[in-house]
């Protein structure tokens, strides 16, 4: 088996990164978190005064994007919790929705997962980027359970917000990844819809992990 890919897309606090982090680690394979992807060329073009309405192909042209050992490094800098903030949340989701902005990165993202066994996570994995994929994963929980995940993710770097701020964030993002017209938030066809409200993050990974050791057995009657 030279390539095995395994997509887990949802919403903002659904428990993805968690997930994916938690299965590659089981299962021996490498993990990619795209969020941080879209995250770190918001905030690169952000700070170069670029808008997501300005002409940002020269500048899109000229980003180095490197994935090593599990890091991401734009233009050969590491990148770190400078990423992390609210105020980056909404400027990614801003420029998610530049067409060339999602051109770039899905054929990185694509580059990156050749010939591996990767655990893939973002909001287009297994309906745009990797729609062949082997096992696909979408994660829901409800917004009360996304809202206080979030909460305390950015408690421990030492953000703290409230409810509402959190709240009304995770709102405008979902609204807006759902409803723009490229590579929007939905499951995808073939999917595995788990809800992780009530479960807790090792009974989600162990579920995820038994789907794929099931699929890579051929045991399971859905595999495609
Ligand atoms: O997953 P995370 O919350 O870090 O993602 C930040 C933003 O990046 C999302 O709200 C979404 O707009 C964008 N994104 C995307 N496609 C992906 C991953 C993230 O549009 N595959």
């Amino acid at each position: 088996m030279s390539e095995f890919i395994v997509t887990i897309d949802g919403p903002a606090g659904s428990g993805k990164s968690s997930v994916a982090k938690g299965v590659a680690q089981k299962l021996g394979f490498e993990y990619l978190n795209t969020g941080a992807m879209y995250r770190a060329i918001a905030f690169e073009l952000h700070s170069k005064g670029l808008n997501p309405n300005d002409d940002i192909s020269g500048e899109l042209e000229r980003i180095t994007m490197d994935y090593k050992d599990g890091c991401l490094y734009v233009n050969g800098k590491k990148v770190g919790d400078e990423i992390r903030s609210l105020e980056v949340s909404s400027l990614a989701s801003d420029f998610a929705r530049v067409p060339a902005v999602r051109k770039a990165l899905t054929r990185i993202q694509r580059a990156i997962a050749k010939g591996r066994h990767i655990v893939v996570e973002g909001r287009d994995m297994g309906t745009v980027v990797f729609p062949t994929a082997n096992v696909k994963i979408f994660l829901t929980a409800s917004l009360k359970e996304r809202v206080f995940r979030r909460m305390r993710e950015l408690q421990m770097k030492g953000i703290f917000l409230s409810h509402k701020e959190i709240e009304d964030e995770i709102k405008q993002r979902d609204r807006q990844d759902s409803s723009r017209p490229i590579a929007p938030l939905k499951p995808a066809e073939n999917s595995v819809v788990i809800d992780t409200t009530k479960k807790s993050l090792d009974e989600v990974i162990d579920e995820v992990s038994s789907l794929v050791l099931r699929r890579i057995r051929n045991e399971d009657p859905h595999r495609r």
